[in-house]
């Protein structure tokens, strides 16, 4: 959601701003703006535009020359989106420029101030606010202008600022949205997310919240807004450049949902021991002692996290026998909840940088709760603020819904939940059925990739309907509701998830040939009663499509996927619908990786 790029070096700045810039796209914005200074004069000069990246690049003039710049897309939070409301923001001698991800929670009260002595605004925003108090701080320095500002404001930042009397550097500042310094030879960049980074240098800082910035050209320093010093060491990105580009697939959810046997591999690398019939993961920082005394197990995420959690604590209930299950964050944080000191809370994001499940962290480390982090982001803030953790190593997700992380993300789980178990009550037989299973996954996800064509038919057959049902039953609940999500997220078709126990407590009042079901019907202790449920639809001239692992009678269609152990089949019943989601979307001619009104991190509240 929004972002920043800036730079400063000796290259012409325009061009490769406006590059950064289409890497952070997918994160969804609404306008994007930049600005440069002059080399002669050092003067700022600025393009801002609604729209897309490409509509600003058209508006670039030839004359856009200049060595240092900072530019944004920008995700509207404060006034529509329009071309004065996008940043970057100047005050009205042009000397001050800032963009910035957020939010200024006290934006009503200092405008009025503001107003009060005489300025004048030009935009609806919050952020304008900020280049205000900045251009009009007496201190001497950029960083005690911008620190001075940074004082008064309540809210969230990541912001990037130039002064053009002070041309020699780029002020930088994080509280609740990232921000990264991108180190390179006799440059320096700076931006929200590595995507951004990584065609430059793959050596990055990450900013803690309540740090700053200066960056020049050959050198950076960090500080606290209250001017301590701070110690950076840059570490280095693993993620290759080419990661973020398409790879020949036609959209970037295509690539992602065909990486996911190479992702799950990527996982289970290196983590299984057979010895013990377990595996290792590590940087839970919790050991066998504190792990015997974790006595429930909650699971914080949000939107498809949330459900990667649901199946996660299905598997932690399961094979390690915790009382385990999901809530979301953003509805956690908000109910003061009880905080148990024998709970072990696990914080689920894609991006680790998604707010609520941040907010939802630091609410319980305040009140010393102990929290792991599962997420995909190496470095991102929920990585560091977590007490420990794993990373789900699904590699860079651009698509803004998620499928491969979503994959990789659960088999995490499954990892976590048998590393419980085997030292607790789960048996060596048990431990070695469960790492067999998780070893032939890839190869099963290869199979059900292969079933695209056969998908890609049934997903044309129902891109006609208004509404869908999904059904599932215990461990295919989740998957139901997963399964669901992705559907209404990318082709916009009003879909539900039920308990299939559930559905004569209801929602069976709405099946009518007009609603199809889609029905997860595992080969499992519950498949019977699955079957009665496949009754009551077809009773009622409902259509069915089940995803099973053997045809199912009672259904129209039946998507036939590889049987896994019972425990990991919900892993592997989810891929198949993906696909179908994506060819649903395709088929109805939506824009799949820029799903209206989403954005992939979604970094405000
Ligand atoms: N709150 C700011 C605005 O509405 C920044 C939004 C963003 O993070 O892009 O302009």
């Amino acid at each position: 959601m929004c972002g920043i790029v800036g730079y400063i070096g000796k290259r012409d700045v325009a061009p490769l701003l406006l590059e950064g810039l289409q890497r952070l796209e997918y994160r969804g914005y609404d306008s994007a703006g930049v600005v440069v200074n002059s080399p002669k004069s050092g003067a700022l000069k600025m393009v801002k535009a609604k729209g897309r990246v490409r509509d600003l690049e058209a508006r670039v003039p030839k004359r856009f020359a200049g060595t240092t710049g900072i530019a944004h897309t920008r995700w509207a939070t404060h006034g529509a989106p329009s071309d004065v409301n996008s940043h970057p923001h100047l005050d009205p001698e042009n000397k001050v420029a800032v963009v910035h991800n957020g939010i200024v929670d006290n934006a009503a009260d200092l405008r009025a101030k503001l107003e009060a002595e005489g300025v004048v605004f030009a935009s609806e925003t919050d952020t304008e606010v900020i280049t205000h108090l900045i251009a009009r701080s007496l201190a001497d320095s950029l960083e005690e202008k911008v620190r001075e500002a940074l004082k008064v404001i309540e809210g969230t930042y990541g912001i990037a600022v130039m002064h053009a009397d002070f041309a020699d550097r780029i002020v930088v500042a994080r509280n609740g949205s990232p921000v990264i310094l991108g180190i390179g030879e006799k440059e320096m960049l700076v931006a929200s997310d590595v995507a951004a980074l990584i065609a430059h240098t793959r050596q990055v800082v990450t900013l803690n919240d309540g740090e700053m910035a200066t960056l020049k050209a050959d050198d950076f320093r960090t500080y606290t807004t209250s001017g301590t010093q701070t110690n950076a060491t840059p570490e280095t990105v693993e993620w290759e450049a080419a990661s973020f580009d398409m790879g020949g697939h036609d959209t970037y959810m295509h690539k992602e949902m065909s990486e996911q046997a190479e992702a799950v591999d990527r996982v289970l690398r290196g983590r299984i021991d057979d010895r013990f019939s377990t595996v290792h993961l590590g940087g839970l920082n919790l050991d066998a002692r504190e792990a015997r005394g974790v006595r429930r197990i909650k699971i914080l995420g949000c939107g498809t996290s949330y459900h990667a959690g649901l199946i996660g604590a299905g598997l932690i209930e399961e094979l390690a026998r915790i009382p385990a299950d999901a809530e979301p964050a953003s509805e956690f944080r908000y109910r003061n909840p009880v905080v148990d000191p024998d709970t072990l809370y696990i914080a689920v994001s894609q991006s680790g940088e998604t707010y609520d499940v941040l907010a939802a962290v630091q609410e319980l480390k305040r009140k010393g709760a102990r929290v792991l982090g599962v997420v995909n982001v190496v470095g991102s803030a929920i990585a560091r603020e977590a007490d420990g953790g794993t990373y789900v190593h699904a590699g860079p997700e651009v698509c803004v819904v998620s499928t491969k992380c979503f994959t990789n993300t659960v088999v995490a789980f499954a990892l976590l939940a048998l590393h419980l178990g085997r030292i607790r009550d789960l048996s060596v037989a048990d431990g070695k059925r469960i790492i067999e299973g998780l070893r032939k996954l890839p190869a099963q996800i290869e199979e059900i990739l292969a079933m695209e064509p056969e998908i890609e038919k049934l997903a044309q057959e129902y891109a006609g309907a208004q509404s869908m049902m999904f059904i599932g039953r215990v461990r295919g609940y989740p998957v139901a509701l997963e399964a669901s999500l992705k559907l209404k997220e990318i082709s916009y078709i009003h879909a539900e998830a039920y308990p299939a126990s559930e559905l004569k407590h209801g929602p069976l009042a709405l099946i009518e040939p007009a609603l199809p079901t889609v029905a997860i019907v595992p080969n499992d202790d519950l498949l019977e009663k699955n079957r009665a449920a496949l009754e009551e639809i077809k009773a009622r001239s409902g259509r069915i499509l089940a995803v099973a692992h053997q045809n199912q009678e009672k259904a129209d269609h039946t998507i036939v996927v590889p049987k896994n152990e019972d425990e990991l089949d919900p892993i592997l019943m989810g891929i198949p619908l993906q696909l179908f989601a994506y060819h649903t979307a395709l088929a109805m001619g939506r824009d799949i990786d820029k799903p209206r009104n989403l954005a992939k991190s979604v970094t405000v509240e």
